[in-house]
Protein backbone atom coordinates (compact mmCIF):
# COMPACT_ATOMS: atom_id res chain seq x y z
CA UNK A 1 0.00 0.00 0.00
CA UNK A 2 1.35 3.39 -1.14
CA UNK A 3 0.27 7.13 1.02
CA UNK A 4 -3.01 7.78 -0.18
CA UNK A 5 -3.20 9.71 -3.61
CA UNK A 6 -3.45 13.61 -2.51
CA UNK A 7 -3.62 14.99 -5.43
CA UNK A 8 -7.26 13.42 -6.26
CA UNK A 9 -9.10 15.49 -3.78
CA UNK A 10 -6.88 18.02 -1.81
CA UNK A 11 -8.44 19.98 1.13
CA UNK A 12 -4.87 21.12 1.92
CA UNK A 13 -2.03 22.24 0.14
CA UNK A 14 1.25 23.40 1.40
CA UNK A 15 2.96 25.35 -1.36
CA UNK A 16 6.69 26.07 -0.68
CA UNK A 17 5.82 27.65 2.38
CA UNK A 18 8.49 28.86 4.61
CA UNK A 19 8.57 31.24 7.81
CA UNK A 20 11.46 32.81 9.11
CA UNK A 21 12.46 34.83 12.02
CA UNK A 22 14.73 37.01 13.33
CA UNK A 23 16.52 40.48 12.50
CA UNK A 24 18.02 38.76 9.79
CA UNK A 25 15.46 36.01 9.14
CA UNK A 26 18.24 33.88 10.11
CA UNK A 27 16.19 31.69 12.03
CA UNK A 28 14.00 28.83 9.49
CA UNK A 29 11.04 27.63 11.19
CA UNK A 30 9.74 25.84 8.04
CA UNK A 31 11.91 25.89 5.11
CA UNK A 32 10.18 25.62 2.49
CA UNK A 33 6.93 22.32 3.07
CA UNK A 34 5.62 21.23 -0.19
CA UNK A 35 2.47 18.77 0.55
CA UNK A 36 -1.00 17.84 0.00
CA UNK A 37 -3.20 16.60 2.10
CA UNK A 38 -6.38 14.66 1.20
CA UNK A 39 -9.93 15.28 2.04
CA UNK A 40 -10.89 12.97 4.96
CA UNK A 41 -7.37 11.65 5.54
CA UNK A 42 -6.05 11.59 9.21
CA UNK A 43 -2.65 13.00 9.40
CA UNK A 44 -0.04 12.71 11.87
CA UNK A 45 3.34 15.20 11.63
CA UNK A 46 6.05 14.23 13.91
CA UNK A 47 9.08 15.57 14.60
CA UNK A 48 11.68 16.45 17.64
CA UNK A 49 11.02 19.81 19.28
CA UNK A 50 11.75 22.63 17.56
CA UNK A 51 11.50 21.21 14.09
CA UNK A 52 8.56 23.31 12.93
CA UNK A 53 5.65 21.48 13.27
CA UNK A 54 3.67 24.33 15.57
CA UNK A 55 4.76 26.92 13.21
CA UNK A 56 3.31 24.72 10.35
CA UNK A 57 0.28 24.37 11.50
CA UNK A 58 -0.38 27.98 13.03
CA UNK A 59 0.05 28.92 9.11
CA UNK A 60 -2.84 27.14 8.17
CA UNK A 61 -5.46 29.39 10.21
CA UNK A 62 -3.16 32.08 10.05
CA UNK A 63 -1.95 32.30 13.67
CA UNK A 64 1.36 32.89 11.73
CA UNK A 65 2.05 34.52 8.09
CA UNK A 66 4.21 32.65 5.36
CA UNK A 67 7.24 34.60 4.62
CA UNK A 68 7.06 32.96 1.13
CA UNK A 69 4.82 30.22 -0.41
CA UNK A 70 1.23 29.99 0.24
CA UNK A 71 -1.07 27.61 1.97
CA UNK A 72 -4.16 26.50 0.53
CA UNK A 73 -7.12 25.60 2.05
CA UNK A 74 -10.18 24.11 -0.58
CA UNK A 75 -8.22 25.38 -3.05
CA UNK A 76 -7.89 29.15 -1.76
CA UNK A 77 -4.98 31.21 -0.15
CA UNK A 78 -5.79 31.06 3.81
CA UNK A 79 -4.47 34.64 3.79
CA UNK A 80 -6.92 36.05 1.65
CA UNK A 81 -10.20 34.01 3.23
CA UNK A 82 -12.30 35.95 5.71
CA UNK A 83 -10.31 34.89 9.19
CA UNK A 84 -13.69 34.56 11.14
CA UNK A 85 -15.18 31.71 8.05
CA UNK A 86 -11.88 30.42 7.79
CA UNK A 87 -11.70 29.63 11.17
CA UNK A 88 -15.14 28.30 11.65
CA UNK A 89 -14.17 25.68 8.81
CA UNK A 90 -10.78 24.87 10.92
CA UNK A 91 -10.94 23.55 14.05
CA UNK A 92 -7.98 24.01 16.37
CA UNK A 93 -6.58 22.40 19.09
CA UNK A 94 -3.79 24.19 20.74
CA UNK A 95 -0.53 22.91 22.12
CA UNK A 96 -1.14 22.63 26.34
CA UNK A 97 -5.01 23.33 25.88
CA UNK A 98 -5.34 26.72 26.30
CA UNK A 99 -8.86 27.30 27.77
CA UNK A 100 -9.69 30.26 29.39
CA UNK A 101 -9.63 30.03 33.27
CA UNK A 102 -12.49 32.23 34.42
CA UNK A 103 -14.87 31.44 31.83
CA UNK A 104 -17.02 28.26 32.38
CA UNK A 105 -16.58 25.09 29.98
CA UNK A 106 -19.54 26.37 27.97
CA UNK A 107 -18.18 30.20 27.42
CA UNK A 108 -14.79 28.08 26.61
CA UNK A 109 -16.73 25.72 24.16
CA UNK A 110 -18.81 28.68 22.35
CA UNK A 111 -15.77 31.19 22.27
CA UNK A 112 -15.27 30.99 18.80
CA UNK A 113 -18.88 31.40 17.27
CA UNK A 114 -18.85 34.20 20.05
CA UNK A 115 -16.12 35.99 17.89
CA UNK A 116 -17.89 35.63 15.01
CA UNK A 117 -20.82 37.62 16.42
CA UNK A 118 -22.97 34.41 17.00
CA UNK A 119 -24.50 32.68 19.56
CA UNK A 120 -24.27 28.50 20.55
CA UNK A 121 -27.23 27.74 22.16
CA UNK A 122 -26.98 25.44 25.12
CA UNK A 123 -28.38 22.43 23.52
CA UNK A 124 -25.75 22.80 21.33
CA UNK A 125 -23.25 23.20 23.91
CA UNK A 126 -24.56 20.35 25.40
CA UNK A 127 -24.34 18.36 22.27
CA UNK A 128 -20.85 19.18 21.80
CA UNK A 129 -20.25 17.97 25.69
CA UNK A 130 -21.71 14.42 24.27
CA UNK A 131 -19.40 14.03 21.16
CA UNK A 132 -16.53 14.17 23.81
CA UNK A 133 -18.46 12.00 25.79
CA UNK A 134 -19.05 14.55 28.49
CA UNK A 135 -21.96 15.11 30.77
CA UNK A 136 -23.81 18.16 29.52
CA UNK A 137 -24.25 19.48 32.93
CA UNK A 138 -20.85 20.15 32.81
CA UNK A 139 -20.75 23.05 30.78
CA UNK A 140 -21.47 25.08 33.92
CA UNK A 141 -17.89 24.00 35.74
CA UNK A 142 -15.01 25.74 35.67
CA UNK A 143 -11.41 23.89 33.81
CA UNK A 144 -9.92 23.94 37.22
CA UNK A 145 -12.89 21.52 38.25
CA UNK A 146 -11.74 19.25 35.71
CA UNK A 147 -9.22 16.50 35.59
CA UNK A 148 -6.67 16.93 32.45
CA UNK A 149 -8.06 14.63 30.63
CA UNK A 150 -11.26 16.17 30.22
CA UNK A 151 -9.85 19.64 29.46
CA UNK A 152 -8.38 18.02 26.78
CA UNK A 153 -12.00 16.60 25.99
CA UNK A 154 -13.74 20.15 26.21
CA UNK A 155 -10.61 21.11 23.70
CA UNK A 156 -11.58 19.22 21.29
CA UNK A 157 -15.55 20.13 22.24
CA UNK A 158 -14.20 24.15 21.31
CA UNK A 159 -12.76 22.89 18.51
CA UNK A 160 -15.58 21.30 16.66
CA UNK A 161 -18.17 24.04 17.39
CA UNK A 162 -17.88 25.62 14.79
CA UNK A 163 -18.84 22.11 12.47
CA UNK A 164 -15.11 22.47 11.14
CA UNK A 165 -14.06 20.28 7.93
CA UNK A 166 -10.69 20.22 9.10
CA UNK A 167 -9.25 20.03 12.70
CA UNK A 168 -5.93 20.95 13.47
CA UNK A 169 -4.41 19.35 16.92
CA UNK A 170 -1.53 20.48 18.48
CA UNK A 171 0.34 17.83 20.82
CA UNK A 172 -3.43 17.46 22.04
CA UNK A 173 -2.43 14.55 24.35
CA UNK A 174 1.18 15.78 25.38
CA UNK A 175 0.39 16.19 28.98
CA UNK A 176 -1.96 13.15 29.62
CA UNK A 177 -1.26 9.61 31.48
CA UNK A 178 -0.51 7.01 28.41
CA UNK A 179 -4.43 5.23 29.93
CA UNK A 180 -6.08 8.78 29.24
CA UNK A 181 -4.16 9.09 26.21
CA UNK A 182 -4.86 5.80 24.42
CA UNK A 183 -8.68 6.55 25.27
CA UNK A 184 -8.76 10.12 23.90
CA UNK A 185 -6.92 9.21 20.71
CA UNK A 186 -9.34 6.81 20.20
CA UNK A 187 -12.38 8.94 20.70
CA UNK A 188 -10.74 11.45 18.12
CA UNK A 189 -9.99 8.81 15.53
CA UNK A 190 -13.60 7.95 16.17
CA UNK A 191 -15.07 11.52 15.83
CA UNK A 192 -12.96 12.10 12.52
CA UNK A 193 -14.96 9.12 10.52
CA UNK A 194 -17.85 10.18 12.11
CA UNK A 195 -17.83 13.82 11.50
CA UNK A 196 -15.98 12.86 8.22
CA UNK A 197 -13.20 15.41 9.27
CA UNK A 198 -9.84 15.97 8.18
CA UNK A 199 -7.70 15.71 11.20
CA UNK A 200 -3.63 16.92 11.09
CA UNK A 201 -2.62 16.09 14.48
CA UNK A 202 0.93 17.19 15.72
CA UNK A 203 2.95 14.91 18.25
CA UNK A 204 6.87 14.17 19.01
CA UNK A 205 5.35 10.62 19.76
CA UNK A 206 5.58 8.31 17.00
CA UNK A 207 4.01 4.90 18.38
CA UNK A 208 0.79 7.57 18.82
CA UNK A 209 0.90 8.43 15.35
CA UNK A 210 1.63 4.90 13.85
CA UNK A 211 -1.76 3.82 15.85
CA UNK A 212 -3.66 7.02 14.58
CA UNK A 213 -2.78 8.05 11.46
CA UNK A 214 -3.17 7.11 8.09
CA UNK A 215 -0.16 9.09 6.68
CA UNK A 216 3.06 10.26 8.63
CA UNK A 217 4.84 13.24 7.55
CA UNK A 218 8.05 13.92 9.48
CA UNK A 219 9.78 17.07 10.08
CA UNK A 220 13.40 17.62 10.50
CA UNK A 221 14.96 21.15 10.55
CA UNK A 222 11.99 22.89 9.70
CA UNK A 223 11.98 20.41 6.28
CA UNK A 224 9.58 17.41 5.41
CA UNK A 225 11.85 14.74 5.52
CA UNK A 226 9.27 11.80 5.56
CA UNK A 227 5.89 11.02 3.73
CA UNK A 228 4.36 7.77 4.21
CA UNK A 229 2.00 5.35 5.49
CA UNK A 230 2.10 3.69 9.06
CA UNK A 231 2.56 0.26 7.64
CA UNK A 232 5.32 1.51 5.09
CA UNK A 233 7.43 3.11 8.25
CA UNK A 234 7.30 -0.29 10.09
CA UNK A 235 8.61 -1.93 6.71
CA UNK A 236 11.42 0.56 6.58
CA UNK A 237 10.79 3.13 4.68
CA UNK A 238 10.89 6.44 5.02
CA UNK A 239 14.49 7.17 5.64
CA UNK A 240 16.87 7.57 8.64
CA UNK A 241 15.27 10.00 10.16
CA UNK A 242 11.96 8.69 10.32
CA UNK A 243 13.32 5.47 10.65
CA UNK A 244 15.14 6.61 14.04
CA UNK A 245 11.90 8.00 15.34
CA UNK A 246 10.01 4.51 14.83
CA UNK A 247 13.10 2.42 16.57
CA UNK A 248 11.81 3.80 19.98
CA UNK A 249 8.56 2.19 20.30
CA UNK A 250 9.96 -0.83 18.09
CA UNK A 251 12.64 -1.38 20.71
CA UNK A 252 9.80 -0.85 23.27
CA UNK A 253 7.73 -3.77 22.18
CA UNK A 254 10.50 -5.80 21.31
CA UNK A 255 11.90 -5.22 24.72
CA UNK A 256 8.51 -6.21 26.62
CA UNK A 257 8.05 -8.97 24.06
CA UNK A 258 11.24 -11.07 25.51
CA UNK A 259 10.02 -9.77 29.12
CA UNK A 260 6.67 -12.10 28.44
CA UNK A 261 8.78 -14.90 26.92
CA UNK A 262 11.14 -15.02 30.50
CA UNK A 263 7.92 -14.76 32.13
CA UNK A 264 6.22 -17.53 30.46
P1 LIG B 1 7.89 22.51 17.08
O1 LIG B 1 6.43 22.78 17.18
O2 LIG B 1 8.22 21.41 16.11
O3 LIG B 1 8.50 22.23 18.41
P2 LIG B 1 8.10 25.31 16.33
O4 LIG B 1 7.32 25.42 15.09
O5 LIG B 1 7.46 25.78 17.58
O6 LIG B 1 8.61 23.81 16.49
O7 LIG B 1 9.46 26.11 16.16
C1 LIG B 1 10.36 25.90 15.08
C2 LIG B 1 11.56 26.81 15.23
O8 LIG B 1 11.17 28.17 15.02
C3 LIG B 1 12.22 26.76 16.59
O9 LIG B 1 13.60 26.87 16.41
C4 LIG B 1 11.67 27.97 17.30
O10 LIG B 1 12.54 28.44 18.25
C5 LIG B 1 11.50 28.96 16.14
N1 LIG B 1 10.39 29.88 16.39
C6 LIG B 1 9.07 29.55 16.44
N2 LIG B 1 8.33 30.63 16.70
C7 LIG B 1 9.18 31.67 16.82
C8 LIG B 1 9.03 33.08 17.08
N3 LIG B 1 7.81 33.63 17.27
N4 LIG B 1 10.14 33.84 17.11
C9 LIG B 1 11.36 33.30 16.90
N5 LIG B 1 11.58 32.00 16.66
C10 LIG B 1 10.52 31.19 16.61
MG1 LIG C 1 5.15 22.75 18.90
Amino acid sequence: MSAPDPSKNPILTFDRVERRYGDDDEIIAVGGVDCSIEARSFVALVGASGSGKSTLLKMVNTLVTPTAGRVLFAGEDVTTQGQSQLRRRVGYVFQGIGLFPHFSVGENIAIGPRLAGETLSSERIGELLSLVELEPDMASRVPDELSGGQRQRVGVARALAGDPELLLMDEPFGALDPITRDALGEKVRELHEKLGLTTVMVTHDMAEALLLADRVLVMDAGQLVADATPRELLMGDGGDIAQGLVSVPRQQAEKLAAMEGRLA
